[in-house]
C-alpha cells in the first residue's frame, strides 16, 4: 500500500528484501507448490540463496526527507517504565546486534549442537529480538557464519535454525491465516477446554510443575524465553490443559520482546501438532523428564523459583509433591503451589480426545 501511494503521485519505489533470505514464493517443489516439510526446503532454500551471491553496498548517501515530527510526541511509551527491567537483558540497536552476533560466531557457536537445548547452559544466540526489529538481517548473520566458519554440525544446525525461521514464512505466506487456522483442519473439530483459571495459572507461573513456571517467570521478567522451554509449556498448554493454541499463541505475542508473525504461530501449530511438519499431538512432553534431561541440576528452576532451594536435590526440585511437607509449608506461605493438574491423567485424557478428533469425519 505504501509503495502503491508513493507510486500513485510518480514517486519511483524500489524495494530490498533484507527481512529474509529468500522470498516465500521462491522455494516451490518439484510440482511447483509451496514445501510442507522442512527437510527438503531447507535442502533446496539454502543454495538457492548462496548461489544468489548477495552483495552489500555502503550506503555513501542518505538524503533526509523534510519532518517535522519529534520522536517523543507519538508517546510510544507507557507511562509506567515496567520496561525498563528489560535493559538488563538486552541493548536494542544495529551496532549491540552486530556485536552480539560476531561475539557469538568466534567463541560460542561451535558448541551449539550439544548446548542448544539446555535452558541452564544458555548457550543459544538470543539474535531473536534483534532480528525481529530488523536491527540485523538473517543475510548478514549467514554471510557472517560463511566467512570465518568450516561448516561443521553445530554451524550446519545453526544455519538450519535460521533454515526454520525461513521456512515460518512460507507458511504465513501460502496457508490461508496461520495465525487463527490450523493447516490440518482435523484440528478444526479437537475437544479444547475453556477453564481460565488453568490459564491464568499457566500465565503466571503458578501451575505447580517448576520447570513450567520458572519458563513462565523467564518469559515475564526478559520478554524472552528459550526454545526448548516454549516447547514444554506449549505442550502443557495444549495437551495437559487442553487450551485452545490460539490462546497460547496471543500471550505470546503479548510477552515476547521476539514476537514474530511468522514463527510464533508456526511454532504454536508445531507444539499442538496442527502445522506444517509438526510434532505429532500424541507426542506429550513430560515436564519432569524435559527437567531431568535439560536442567539436571535444577540451576534454571532455582533461578526463577528460588524458594524451590528448600527442597535440596533436583529430583524433589522438579517434584515438590515427593515432600508433603515442604509444599505444605511452601503453600501455607503462598511461595509455592501443590500441581493444578495430574499429568498422567492429563495425559490420557489428551490421548482420547486426540483419538475422537480422529474418528470423527471431517
Ligand atoms: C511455541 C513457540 C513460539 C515461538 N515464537 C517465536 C517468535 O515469536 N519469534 C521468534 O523469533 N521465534 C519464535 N520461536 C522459535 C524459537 O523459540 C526462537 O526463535 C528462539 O528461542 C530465539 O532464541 P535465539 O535467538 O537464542 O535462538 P538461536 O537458537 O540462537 O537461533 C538463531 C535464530 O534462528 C531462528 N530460530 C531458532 N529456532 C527457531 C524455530 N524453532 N523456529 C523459527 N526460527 C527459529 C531465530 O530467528 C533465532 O534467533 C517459537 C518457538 C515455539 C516452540
Amino acid at each position: 500500500m505504501l509503495k502503491k501511494t508513493l507510486e500513485n503521485k510518480n514517486i519511483h519505489v524500489s524495494t530490498f528484501n533484507s527481512h529474509l533470505l529468500t522470498e516465500p514464493w521462491e522455494i516451490k517443489n518439484n510440482s511447483g507448490d509451496f514445501f510442507k516439510v522442512f527437510t527438503p526446503y531447507w535442502k533446496k532454500a539454502y543454495p538457492y540463496f548462496i548461489e544468489k551471491n548477495y552483495q552489500f553496498d555502503e550506503i555513501k548517501n542518505l538524503y533526509a526527507l523534510d519532518h517535522s515530527e519529534v520522536i517523543s510526541d507519538f508517546n510510544f511509551l507507557p507511562p509506567k517504565k515496567w520496561y525498563q527491567k528489560f535493559e538488563k537483558y538486552w541493548k536494542p540497536g544495529e551496532l549491540g546486534a552486530l556485536k552480539k552476533i560476531d561475539k557469538y560466531i568466534v567463541s560460542r557457536i561451535d558448541n551449539y549442537r550439544v548446548n542448544r537445548d539446555r535452558p541452564d547452559i544458555d548457550e543459544t544466540s538470543r539474535i531473536s529480538p534483534h532480528l525481529k526489529f530488523g536491527e540485523i538481517s538473517p543475510r548478514i548473520i549467514v554471510g557472517k557464519i560463511n566467512k570465518i566458519k568450516k561448516h561443521n554440525p553445530s554451524i550446519l544446525h545453526y544455519l538450519s535454525e535460521i533454515g526454520w525461521r525461513e521456512f515460518a514464512y512460507t507458511l504465513l505466506y501460502f496457508t490461508e491465516d496461520l495465525k487463527s487456522i490450523p493447516i490440518n483442519k482435523k484440528f478444526e473439530n479437537f475437544q479444547w477446554k475453556k477453564n481460565r483459571n488453568h490459564f491464568n495459572n499457566w500465565k503466571k507461573g503458578k501451575t505447580g510443575l517448576p520447570i513450567i513456571d520458572a519458563a513462565m517467570l523467564q518469559l515475564y521478567e526478559q520478554g524472552w524465553m528459550h526454545n526448548r522451554l516454549r516447547m514444554i509449556v506449549g505442550s502443557f498448554l495444549v495437551k495437559n490443559l487442553r487450551i485452545h493454541w490460539n490462546e497460547g499463541e496471543k500471550y505470546f505475542q503479548n510477552c515476547l520482546l521476539d514476537y514474530d508473525e511468522a514463527s510464533n504461530p508456526a511454532g504454536w501449530q508445531w507444539v499442538a501438532g496442527c502445522g506444517a511438519d509438526a510434532s505429532p499431538y500424541f507426542r506429550i512432553f513430560n515436564p519432569i523428564l524435559q527437567s531431568e534431561k535439560f536442567d539436571p541440576e535444577a540451576k534454571f528452576i532455582l533461578t526463577f523459583l528460588p524458594q524451590l532451594k528448600i527442597l535440596e536435590k533436583p529430583k524433589f526440585i522438579f517434584q515438590p509433591w515427593l515432600k508433603e511437607k515442604i509444599l505444605k509449608n511452601l503453600e501455607r506461605k503462598n511461595e509455592y503451589q501443590s500441581p493444578i493438574v495430574r499429568l498422567e491423567v492429563s495425559r490420557n485424557e489428551a490421548l482420547e480426545a486426540f483419538q475422537a478428533m480422529n474418528q470423527k469425519k471431517t
